[in-house]
C-alpha cells in the first residue's frame, strides 16, 4: 500500500475500533493518524511535584495528590449509582467520586493504602472533590521525578465515557510511535530548522507527546506552530500576489481637475501627515493598473471620510463611478450629507440609496447609474441588491467593514466587468497578526495620527451612587453649550428588559432635564427610520441637548459639539464597542468625557475591560487586550470571523511565530516564485495538500 502513514484512517490505529473511530471523528474531528498526532496537548502538568489537599483553591485546574484512602462508599441505584472514596494527606481530606466504570475502580481501592491521584478538583456543596481522577497505587520510595511532564489533552464527556479521557488519548498516540518511525517526512526547507533552532517534524511530534525536558518541548511546540502558520501565510501572501499581479485593475492615470479643485478650494482643513501618506498609497495602487485591495485602519475620528472622498474624486476624474457602502442608515445618511456639503459647487452628482429610499428615487438612481450621469452612490447594503447596476464602477469603498459579512463585500465588487478598486475602511483596529490572517491578501494602510488639536477623552468609572453628581455634571456641560450622549445596552436575547431600561432611563432624564430650554432626544432600533433620522438631525442642529440611544449611534456618527458620552451598564459592552462609543465624543476642540456607569459588583473580565478603557485611548492597544480576553474569533464577531481553524497554533499567543512565518512566506516567494526549487518541493506539496483540505475561507476578492 502506498498511502502516506499520516493519511491512514484512524480505525487502523491500535486501540481504536469502529466505535471509537466514529466517536473520535464526531467529537474531535480526528479522521487520520495525522489528526491524532496533531491533536497536541493543550497543557502540560509537572507531575514531578506534589500538592496538598489544603492547597486546593477555586482556581486550581489540575492537581496531583499523594494520600491514603481512608473510606470507600457506594451509594445510589441504577444510573445514579456512585462510588466515593476519601483521600487523606497530612493537610486534610478530599472526596474522589466515580459515576462510571465503578466495577473497574472499586477493586483498585484498598483502604489504608497510599495512592497517587491526579485530576481536576471541582466544588460541590462548598467542599472540593475530584470526579473521575486518575489513580495509581503508590509504592514507597518510588521516584516521582520519572513522571516528568504529563501532557493533558482536550477530550469530551462522550469520549471519556469510552475510556478516551486525556490519559486514554495519550495512550492511543503513544501506540502509534513504533510504526511512526521514519514515516514522517520533513517538508520545511532545512535552512529554517537551523535559523529558528527547531527540530525536524518527526522529532517534534514525538516530543510534544512525550516531553523529556522543557527546552526541547518548547522547540518542538514552536516547530509545529511555525509550520502551521507558515502554510497559512503562504496562502495569504500568494493570494495577494495573485490579486495584484494577475488581476488587472482599472487605471486612474491622471490626478484630475476635480481632485485638484477640491483640494485647493474646498478642503476645510490641512490633511494630517497620515492622511496624506494613505492617499499616496492609494494613488500608487490605482495609477498603474494594479488592482487595489486596501484596508485603511484608523482609529475613530482619525479622518477616514475625507480620504474616501478624495479617492472617489480620483475615480470620477478618470471617468469612473464610485460607491460608498456603510453599515447603518444613519451612517450612510451622514456620509451623504457630508459629501454633499463638501462637494457643493463641484460638478459631481451624488445619491443616497438605503432600505427606505422610495420607488421613484430608486428608479432615478438606477437610471443614473446605468447611463453614467450619477457619479457617487452612497448607501447601506441596499447597494448590493441585484437591481443596482453601474455603468463603470471604478472604486468601491466600504466603511466600517467589520459590520459586513464576507459575501456582502464580495458581491459589491462583482458589480463591474473589471473588478473595481476596493478600499475598506475600519475604525476597529485589529491586532496586526490578526489583520495578517484575515486580510492577509489586502494591503494595509494605517492612519495613526489624529487631526491636530484633539484632546484625549477623559474616561472614568462611576456607579449608581454617583448618579446625582452625574446629573449635575451633565447640567453644567449643557450650560456651557455642549451636548450629551447617554447610551444603553441592547442585547437581542434580553431585548424586552433592555428596552424597558432604555425607556426608564429616558424618562428619568426627561424628568430631570426637560425644560423649555433643554430637549432630550431618543433613538433606537425599533423606531421608524424617518423618526430616527429626524431625531439625529435635531441633535446635529443642536436643537436637543441630550441624545438617549442604544448602540445604533455607535458607528461613525459625527457630532463634534457632543462632549460627554455616558454609557449605562458599561460592564455589559465589549471593549471594541466601548471604544467605538467613546469615539463619538472628543471630535471637537473641547475636553470631552466618557463616563462608564456600572453596577457595583462586576466580574473580573468586565473590570479588566473598564480598566483598559480608563487607562488608554489607543485603539490598537485596546484591540490587543480585547483579543487576549476573548480570543481572535470572537473579537471579529461570529458573523464574519472567517478565520481559518488552527490546530496547533493560537493566533493570540503565537504572535511572534506568526510574524516570522509571514516574513518567511514573503521571503520564499521572493526567492522562488512558484516554489519549484528542489529544496522547496516538499513544502509546496504540503501546502497544496493543506489548501485542498481547507474549506470555507474568507475570500476578499
Ligand atoms: P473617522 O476616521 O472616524 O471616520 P471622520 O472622517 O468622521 O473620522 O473625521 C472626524 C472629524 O475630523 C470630522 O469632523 C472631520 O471633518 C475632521 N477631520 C478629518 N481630518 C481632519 C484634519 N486633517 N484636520 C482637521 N479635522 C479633520
Ligand atoms: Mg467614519
Amino acid at each position: 500500500m502506498n498511502r502516506d502513514f499520516l493519511d491512514t484512517p484512524i480505525e487502523f490505529a491500535k486501540g481504536v475500533g469502529p466505535q471509537r473511530a466514529a466517536l473520535l471523528k464526531a467529537e474531535l474531528g480526528i479522521l487520520t493518524f495525522r489528526d491524532l498526532l496533531l491533536h497536541i496537548p493543550f497543557r502540560y502538568v509537572d507531575r514531578s511535584s506534589m500538592q496538598q489537599v489544603a492547597s486546593i483553591a477555586g482556581d486550581t485546574v489540575w492537581i496531583q495528590l499523594l494520600g491514603k484512602i481512608v473510606k470507600v462508599q457506594e451509594s445510589g441505584l441504577g444510573n445514579a449509582r456512585r462510588l466515593t472514596a476519601t483521600l487523606e494527606d497530612e493537610s486534610g481530606q478530599i472526596e474522589l467520586v466515580w459515576f462510571k466504570g465503578l466495577q473497574w475502580v472499586k477493586p483498585l481501592l484498598q483502604i489504608g493504602e497510599k495512592y497517587l491521584v491526579f485530576g481536576k478538583p471541582g466544588k460541590f456543596k462548598s467542599a472540593f472533590s475530584i470526579v473521575h481522577p486518575e489513580l495509581e497505587r503508590y509504592e514507597e520510595g518510588k521516584e516521582l521525578k520519572g513522571l516528568g511532564f504529563s501532557p493533558v489533552y482536550s477530550t469530551t464527556e462522550k469520549l471519556s465515557a469510552r475510556g478516551l479521557n486525556s490519559k486514554g488519548i495519550h495512550k492511543l498516540i503513544l501506540n502509534l510511535f513504533p510504526s511512526m518511525e521514519g514515516q514522517i517526512k520533513e517538508f520545511l526547507p532545512l535552512y529554517f530548522l537551523g535559523r529558528f533552532r527547531i527540530p525536524e517534524r518527526e522529532e517534534a511530534i514525538r516530543t510534544v507527546h512525550k516531553p523529556n525536558e522543557p527546552v526541547a518541548l518548547d522547540r518542538a511546540l514552536k516547530r509545529l506552530r511555525f509550520e502551521e502558520l507558515l502554510l497559512l501565510q503562504l496562502s495569504m501572501v500568494n493570494r495577494r500576489r495573485e490579486s495584484t499581479t494577475a488581476q488587472q485593475g482599472v487605471v486612474f492615470s491622471n490626478v484630475g481637475e476635480l481632485f485638484n479643485r477640491f483640494y485647493k478650494e474646498k478642503l476645510p482643513f490641512e490633511l494630517t501627515g497620515a492622511q496624506k501618506r494613505v492617499l499616496r498609497e492609494i494613488r500608487g495602487d490605482v495609477k498603474e493598473g494594479k488592482h487595489m485591495n486596501r484596508l485603511v485602519q484608523g482609529d475613530v475620528g482619525s479622518g477616514k471620510t475625507i480620504v474616501a472622498l478624495l479617492s472617489a474624486l480620483m475615480a470620477i476624474d478618470n471617468g469612473y463611478q464610485a460607491c460608498l457602502m456603510a453599515p447603518t442608515e444613519i451612517l450612510a445618511n451622514q456620509h451623504f450629507k457630508g459629501f454633499q456639503e463638501l462637494l457643493e459647487g463641484l460638478p459631481v452628482t451624488i445619491e443616497l440609496l438605503t432600505g427606505s429610499t422610495k420607488q421613484a428615487g430608486r428608479k432615478r438612481i438606477h437610471e443614473g447609474l446605468k447611463n453614467g450621469s450619477l457619479h457617487i452612490l452612497i448607501g447601506t447594503h441596499a447597494l448590493i441588491e441585484p437591481a443596482v447596476e453601474f455603468r463603470n464602477l471604478g472604486l468601491a469603498i466600504i466603511d466600517e467593514q467589520h459590520r459586513f459579512g464576507v459575501e456582502q463585500r464580495a458581491r459589491l465588487w462583482k458589480k463591474a466587468p473589471i473588478p473595481p478598486h476596493v478600499l475598506v475602511m475600519t475604525a476597529t483596529p485589529i491586532p496586526r497578526t490578526l489583520a495578517m490572517t484575515l486580510y492577509g491578501d489586502l494591503d494595509l494602510s494605517i492612519i495613526d495620527e489624529l487631526p491636530p488639536g484633539r484632546k484625549p477623552v477623559k474616561t472614568m468609572c462611576r456607579t449608581d451612587a454617583d448618579r446625582l453628581q452625574l446629573f449635575g455634571f451633565i447640567e453644567q456641560q449643557i450650560r456651557s453649550g455642549r451636548q450629551i450622549y447617554v447610551v444603553y445596552p441592547l442585547i437581542e436575547t434580553s431585548e424586552t428588559m433592555d428596552y424597558k431600561d432604555l425607556m426608564d432611563g429616558y424618562e428619568s432624564i426627561c424628568r430631570r432635564f426637560s425644560r423649555p430650554d433643554y430637549q432630550v432626544s431618543i433613538v433606537h432600533g425599533k423606531m421608524h427610520p424617518e423618526a430616527k433620522e429626524f431625531e439625529m438631525a435635531r441633535f446635529l442642529r443642536k436643537e436637543t441637548q441630550i441624545m438617549v440611544a442604544t448602540t445604533v449611534i455607535e458607528v461613525g456618527v459625527n457630532v463634534p459639539n457632543a462632549s460627554v458620552m455616558v454609557i449605562e451598564s458599561a460592564e455589559r459592552f465589549g471593549l471594541s464597542q466601548l471604544h467605538q462609543l467613546r469615539g463619538r465624543v472628543g471630535r471637537g476642540a473641547d475636553l470631552s468625557y466618557c463616563i462608564l456607569m456600572t453596577h457595583s459588583d462586576i466580574g473580573k473580565e468586565a473590570r479588566r475591560r473598564l480598566e483598559t478603557m480608563v487607562s488608554t485611548n489607543d485603539g490598537f492597544k485596546i484591540a490587543e487586550v480585547d483579543m487576549e480576553l476573548r480570543g481572535p474569533g470572537d473579537i471579529l464577531g461570529t458573523q464574519q470571523s472567517g478565520l481559518p481553524e488552527m490546530k496547533v497554533a493560537d493566533l493570540t499567543r503565537d504572535k511572534e511565530i506568526h510574524m516570522a512565518a509571514r516574513d518567511c512566506a514573503e521571503e520564499l516567494f521572493l526567492a522562488d516564485v512558484d516554489l519549484s526549487l528542489p529544496e522547496h518541493m516538499a513544502l509546496k506539496m504540503e501546502w497544496i495538500r493543506t489548501k485542498a483540505s481547507r474549506s470555507g475561507w474568507s475570500r476578499i476578492s
